[in-house]
């Protein structure tokens, strides 16, 4: 299958081709089709996809052969995102992927002036890529009009609910036109996903892609049980012992992620933090920073770094595990993209083995462990394992996911056909020298 028997047109085929893309993803190959025929969609695909595409081909082609001139303080389709760096990265593909074409886009999000947005939208935008937040303040104070909206995206929808923004999606499904294409996109169709697309989606082509042939199938996951005291220290021992490059490194919070920025700079080390209490310019600066390599360590939230797009970083550490379960597939969904190889290693503590046990639940294996010498914890991790929760408990943030079952899409996540241990990939770099140096995997590692 390629994108021209998609149905794409020559314009967007040769940007493609200038971009490398050679063969459609999985989502792709089922949504383009779709969505150029004006279907509604409903598709559980997560970042790493190639999702964006999946939605912004098909809308470009049709915005632009479509004979509508978009009117003052008028949008033609709306892509609703639950973050600004979202709102930001889809943008910047909008841009990409219409190079050349006669379609107007623009980015409108929370964080920063109201006034330019107002400014802009007074010509009217074809596609406006917008946080719910400001889309509503916007259209209260008549800054947009959306009569002459066709389509509506709904981008990470479930994040967008995980981030209290039901309301205002109810406000604004409440005051578009009812004659429209509406397409859906989850990492995963909770109950919640389902009584939001109810009645608001007509007839809507589902489609559920599994991560294998993503980003996730390639990456090699494992756990370094350690005291929670010990962990920047461990992190500052393996990035040197292991020779790490360039790390995302990922926190809970935002004040721990300020918190462990000031220890690395404090030993010299050039690390920066992406977390929602940070101006969105400075964000973008520290996220522009690192993919030129001027910063080393970046240490995010989750709600931060959700949706960026960094490619080929080949480590992702998790400082502390994530309170929602889904969110560490998200997080490693940094690393291992487009058929790349990552690494993910957890720095687990003792007080955070419910929340590995919901991980592994999640992937339906357990996560292998390997300690580190002279960082053995004093505090053991307790046995961990799918088994070892029948019912995860974690702290349920609004309208939050915790506690639901493994997606359907998700069933073989991290398969290894050839029988190899989730985590364990042979002949690696990095911190497989730890297994090439013929340490045995911690006691944890039975898991189960
Ligand atoms: P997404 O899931 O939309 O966040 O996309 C993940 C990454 O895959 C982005 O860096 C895209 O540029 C890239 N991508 C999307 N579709 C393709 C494709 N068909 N071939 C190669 N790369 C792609």
């Amino acid at each position: 299958m390629n994108f021209a028997e998609l149905g794409l047109d020559a314009a967007l085929l040769q940007t493609l081709e200038t971009l490398g893309y050679r063969t459609p993803t999985p989502v792709q190959e089922k949504a383009i089709p779709a969505v150029l025929a004006g279907r509604d969609l409903m598709a559980a695909a997560q970042t790493g996809t190639g999702k964006t595409a999946a939605f912004a081909l098909p809308l470009l082609q049709r915005l632009a052969a479509g004979e509508d001139k978009v009117a003052a303080n008028s949008v033609r389709a709306l892509v609703l995102v639950p973050t600004r760096e979202l709102a930001e990265q889809v943008h910047a593909s909008f841009r990409e992927y219409g190079e050349g074409l006669p379609v107007s886009t623009y980015a409108a999000y929370g964080g920063v002036s109201i006034n330019p947005q107002m400014m802009r939208l007074r010509r009217g935008v074809d596609v406006l890529v917008a946080t719910p937040g400001r889309l509503l303040d916007l259209f209260r104070q008549n800054a947009v009009k959306f009569r002459q909206v066709g389509t509506l995206v709904l981008d990470e929808a479930d994040r967008m609910l995980d981030l209290g923004f039901a309301e205002e999606l109810a406000t604004l499904f409440a005051a578009l036109p009812k004659q429209r294409q509406t397409l859906l996109f989850s990492a995963t169709f909770s109950d919640e996903i389902r009584s939001l697309a109810k009645g608001r989606l007509r007839d809507p082509l589902s489609v559920e892609v599994s991560p294998r042939n993503s980003a996730a199938q390639s990456v090699s996951q494992w756990v370094v049980p350690v005291d929670k005291k010990r962990k920047t220290d461990l992190l500052l021992f393996m990035r040197k012992d292991r020779g790490w490059g360039q790390i995302m490194v990922f926190v809970k919070t935002k004040k721990g992620c300020d918190e462990l920025v000031g220890r690395l700079q404090a030993k010299g080390l050039a690390a920066d933090a992406i977390h929602g209490d940070r101006p969105q310019a400075s964000r973008l600066r520290a996220l522009e920073a690192f993919k030129a390599g001027e910063v080393e360590i970046l240490v995010a939230t989750d709600v931060a770094a959700r949706g960026l797009d960094i490619d080929d970083l080949p480590l992702v550490v998790n400082f502390d595990l994530p309170h929602v379960a889904e969110d560490y597939i998200h997080r490693i969904g940094r690393t291992g993209r487009a058929g790349a190889s990552g690494e993910a290693v957890s720095f687990v503590s003792a007080d955070e083995a419910p929340l590995l046990s919901a991980i592994e639940t999640l992937l339906k294996k357990p996560l292998s462990r390997d300690e580190e010498p002279g960082f053995e914890p004093k505090h053991q991790v307790p046995a961990t394992g799918p088994s070892a929760v029948a019912k995860p408990k974690k702290p349920k943030p609004a309208g939050g996911r915790a506690g639901k079952g493994v997606p359907g899409n998700w069933v073989g996540f991290d398969d290894f056909p050839d029988g190899r241990p989730a985590g364990r990939a042979p002949g690696r770099g990095g911190a497989r020298s730890t297994a090439a140096r013929g340490r045995k995997p911690g006691a944890g590692a039975r898991g189960r």
